[in-house]
């Protein structure tokens, strides 16, 4: 195993174990639920957005494997303090990443602006080795998303 795997693995047990904002959040907070049978994932995402549109609070619930814990927590950290389009565009960033593995294609090395972008989720690219995990690691993303709807929505 390469050091860098080493390094994504510490990454990934580091947000399985010490979830970030992890817990709860009351209404107006607008709440998303997602599920991935396959694995039996469970994630909880609470949102609030701030006066000045930006996220200003979202907390992370639920239940399930370490790469859907761990991504979520990630997730949660990288989308704090941005508007709903930059959370998206990050989501479309992350998901290319994941699609990747669909689409049969060799990994490369993750190039310096990938990693400025994507920060710590960065480490979870050696999930698409193993393509049924995917859908652990996007859970939480979508789930995000499902929540972005709702605000948007007022729902
Ligand atoms: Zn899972």
């Amino acid at each position: 195993m390469s050091d860098l795997e080493d390094l994504y693995r510490e990454i990934i047990l580091d947000h399985y174990r010490s979830p970030r904002n992890s817990g709860e959040l009351e209404p107006p907070a607008h709440k998303a639920e997602g599920f991935n049978p396959l694995c039996g994932d469970e994630i909880v995402v609470y949102l609030l957005l701030g006066d000045d549109g930006t996220i200003s609070d979202i907390k992370i619930g639920g239940q399930g494997c370490s790469i859907s814990q761990s991504s979520a927590s990630m997730m949660s950290a990288a989308v704090k303090g941005k508007t709903p389009e930059q959370a998206r565009e990050l989501m479309t960033s992350f998901k290319g990443l994941m699609s990747i593995a669909e689409k049969g294609e060799e990994l490369a090395e993750p190039t310096p602006a990938e990693i400025r972008e994507l920060g710590d989720l960065a480490a979870l690219r050696g999930v698409v080795k193993f393509p049924t995990r995917i859908k652990c690691a996007t859970l939480g993303w979508n789930t995000l998303d499902e929540a972005l709807t709702a605000v948007a929505e007022g729902t």
